[in-house]
This record gives structure tokens, sequence and C-alpha cells, in this order.
């Protein structure tokens, strides 16, 4: 459908989402996903510092360190960092936005969204950006940087309405973070138990994922070799099956997210 066309009840938001969760060129996606999967020895990964956390663990206090919306995650060396949702990344080390991160890709998820992986050991995003999703792997987890253990430092920006320049963007509250956990949707913190990944104290929860197969869409069953008692007798083969099939947007985070309070600015039409 496009942008103008009235809402269809019988779908509900579907009908609206611009959004698939496999992304192309050029097709944005807010930062949903967990950006680890697990540590480098297949354990679950500790969060450390969060926004207005508290204890300390590697030489900082976590009330100092993180005065804002950040979520620090304990990781050894090299482990795999995802982005957290569809969108352009770039390698934003030494640049305005990247002082003290050390090696830092920033992803824009559109509608004046960010999202920052920070200290990374290596950055694996092309010298000239490039469009990314929550299966692209950004970089690995490193201590670079303003670090004194290794860590992702994961942060969501947002611009307030009316600013225009990168520098003014604001940390925002990362929201809940979705994972596969055996085959299941979970999102963190929300699953361990928290509302919101503030307040917590230093190591409160750990977090692994399995990727993001899970939101799938799930494979039209075969119809029944006797299934044509119906209108259905000469419906010519392969006939419209995909016929816009709602992806997992739609029927699986979309839904779950309106239940945890998700920013609304991605149910807009685009264009
Ligand atoms: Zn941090």
């Amino acid at each position: 459908m496009s942008a103008g066309d009235p809402i269809d009840p019988s779908v509900g938001i579907a009908g609206v989402l611009p959004v698939e969760r496999t992304a192309g060129v050029g097709v944005y996606g807010p930062p949903v996903w967990l950006p680890l999967r697990t540590g480098l020895d297949g354990g679950e990964v500790k969060v450390g510092c969060t926004f207005d956390s508290h204890g300390s663990q590697h030489g900082y206090e976590c009330g100092g360190h993180h005065d804002r919306w950040a979520i620090d995650f304990i990781a050894d060396t090299g482990t795999p960092v995802y982005a957290a949702g569809a969108g352009f990344a770039t390698n934003i080390t030494g640049q305005p936005g990247g002082s003290g991160f050390g090696n830092v890709v920033r992803v824009d998820h559109g509608f004046g969204i960010s999202t920052v992986y920070a200290h990374l050991a290596g950055v694996a995003v092309d010298p000239a950006g490039e469009w990314v999703d929550e299966t692209t792997v950004l970089g690995m987890v490193g201590s670079t940087g303003s670090s004194s253990t290794p860590h992702l430092h994961y942060e969501r920006f947002a611009l307030p309405s009316g600013a225009t320049s990168v520098g003014q963007e604001a940390s925002v509250d990362p929201g809940p973070l979705f994972a596969c956990r055996a085959g299941f949707l979970v999102s963190f913190p929300q699953v361990a138990g928290f509302d919101s990944w503030q307040g917590l104290a230093w190591g409160s929860l750990t977090v692994a994922s399995d990727g993001p197969a899970c939101a799938e869409p799930t494979p039209e069953p075969a119809p029944a070799p006797d299934a044509s008692a119906s209108s259905s007798e000469d419906a010519p083969a392969g006939a419209d099956a995909d016929d816009e099939a709602p992806g997992p947007w739609a029927t699986l985070i979309a839904p779950t997210l309106r239940i945890v309070g998700h920013s609304d600015v991605w149910d807009a039409p685009l264009g």
C-alpha cells in the first residue's frame, strides 16, 4: 500500500508500518535489537553500568560514569557487535561525537534517531559507510578510548524536534532490546524482571540472543492435497501466495513494542 492509503482496520497497524525486518539499501529501521548475541564462550553477557545505575567494577563508579541513557555490556575483546536495527553505519572514530569512545560506530536509523557502539577493538564498517541491519557485524568489543575494561558502550540518541545538527543529539531511553532465545522473542531488561534500563545495579542481569531469526515470517504451510473442495478448485498454480503478507514487524514486533511503549515515529508512513 502507499503512504496515502487509509488504514484498513482489518490489518490494524500492519497497514501503516513502513519497514520490514529484512532491510535493504535505503531502508531505515528502529534500533530495537540487542546488539550482542553471546560472549565468545557462548555464554551470556553481563550488563554493567546503565543510566543512573550504581555499583562499581573495573575501576569506575557507575554513578559518575553514566549520567545519561547508555548501557555497558561487559564482554570479552573480540565479541561481535551487531547493529541494533537497520540504517546507515559510519565509523566516527576521532570525529565529533566520537571523543573518548575509542573506535566507535554510529548508525543513523532515520527519523532523527541514531545509535552508537563504542570502545570497539576493531571496526568492520566500510570506510565510506554502509547500510546495515541487525544481522550486520559492526565491529568487535574492545577497550579503546576512555575505557578500563573490554565492554560495549551502547547508546541511543535522538535529535530534538527543530534541531538540525548531529551535535544537538540527546541521549535517550534505548527502550526494550529484543532477542530471540530458544525460538521465542524476548525483550531485555523486561524478561529479567526490570521495567527499564535505568537505575540498575551493576551486574543486575545478563543478556544473550540467538539472533533475530525468530522474527522471520512463518513459511506458508503447503496446501493439503485434498483442499480443493471449496471454490479454489481452478485457482491458477502459483497464484499470489505472498499477497503482501505482513512481515514480522507487523505481526510480532510492532504489537509487542506498542505494549511496552514504543515511539510512534516508525509507524508514520514514509515520504
Ligand atoms: Zn559506557
